[in-house]
Parts: structure tokens; sequence; C-alpha cells
């Protein structure tokens, strides 16, 4: 078993067909017999890959600040629920305790963790996948926005190629397991 972190929005206020993709995350990854690590908040995305997850038999490990508790609905019935001082141990803890990071649809909030993962990769302080589910293209005005800093000099050829880019939760889940670091 591996544990997946999702990273995904919060908002309840989107098409109901993004909270319907976080369900099916969650249904998808304890099909697999792995274990999602969350933000540990019941509202939109975020909790829907969480009651999904459940759903399917996973264990759900969740971290949120203690000042977004109300604010997000902490997620009670995490089988471990750890709350931390600020954003920036939540991150932490979150990435301490995945296996790898798997980045849906966000504001953001989801914006700045795909980019502390990924940047963290790149500057190869860790080897943990990164991997962004751009359903619908969603993703894909900001992907090549990427190419182009890339074309430009700013980001590394390298840096681009360590995202893994999904366009199905098949697609993204098949991603981890074909990683080389990949510890299942
Ligand atoms: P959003 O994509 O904006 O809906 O946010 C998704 C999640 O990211 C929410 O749980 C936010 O609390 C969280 N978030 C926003 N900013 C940060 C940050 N700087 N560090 C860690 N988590 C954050």
């Amino acid at each position: 078993m591996a544990a997946i972190c999702v990273f995904c929005a919060s908002s309840g206020t989107v098409d109901p067909r993004w909270t319907g993709l976080a369900a099916e995350v969650g249904l998808a990854l304890a099909a697999r017999g792995h274990s999602l690590v969350s933000g540990g908040g019941q509202v939109g995305m975020m909790g829907a890959v969480c009651r999904g997850a459940r759903a399917g038999g996973a264990p759900t490990f969740g971290v949120i600040p203690e000042a977004l508790m109300a604010l997000e609905v902490a997620d009670r019935d995490s089988d471990d629920l750890v709350v931390t001082r600020d954003m920036a141990e939540r991150k932490t803890v979150m990435m301490d305790k995945a296996d790898g990071f798997l980045v849906l649809p966000g504001g953001i909030g989801t914006l700045d963790e795909l980019f502390e993962v990924w940047t963290t990769a790149a500057l190869g302080m860790h080897r943990k996948p990164v991997v962004l589910l751009n359903v619908d293209d969603f993703y894909t005005g900001l992907l090549q926005w990427l190419k182009q800093l890339a074309l430009a000099g700013f980001v590394r050829p390298p840096a681009l190629d360590m995202l893994v880019i999904a366009d199905s939760v098949a697609v993204a889940l098949d991603a981890f397991e074909q990683e080389p670091d990949w510890t299942t």
C-alpha cells in the first residue's frame, strides 16, 4: 500500500462534476489498495475525495491547520487527523506522509501545493512522483504557459519533464505505479 496525497479544491461552488471526479479518485485509489493523505477538510472536492476513499475502504490521513478547522470543516472521520500550527507545517506533514502527489483541479491553494511539491522535486529534495490530472483540459492553459517559460529559458526542461500529466483517473494512478521509485 502506498500513501497518495491528493491536492484539490476546497470550494463548494464548483460544478458538481468536479466533486464527482474527486469522489471517483478516492474510490479508485482505494480499489488499488492505496491510502489517502488529504488536507483534512470536509469541504468541496477535498471532502469528496476523503468520502470516496473511505467508501472504497482506504485509510485516510488528514492534515489541517488549527486556524482552518472551522472554515474547512475538519474531517473528524479520518482514521488519523493531525492539527498543525500553520499552513507551512501542514504542507511539510503532508509531504512527509505521502509516497506521491496527485493534483486535481483546484484554486490558488491547490496551485500553491502543486508548485511546492514540484519545485522541491525539481531541486532534488525528494523523489516522490507528482502527477497532474488534466481532465477536460483544466490545466492545459497553465501547461502551455509553462512550456513557453521553458522555451524562453526560465524553466529547465528536465523540471518540466518531472511533472507527469494524466488525462484520466486510471492513467494518473497507472503513472504512480510505473515510477521507478514507487514504493508498493
Ligand atoms: P483551494 O485550491 O484554494 O481551494 O485550496 C485547496 C487547499 O489548499 C485548502 O485546504 C487550502 O487551505 C490549502 N492551502 C491554501 N494555501 C496553502 C498554503 N500556502 N499551504 C498549504 N495549504 C494551502
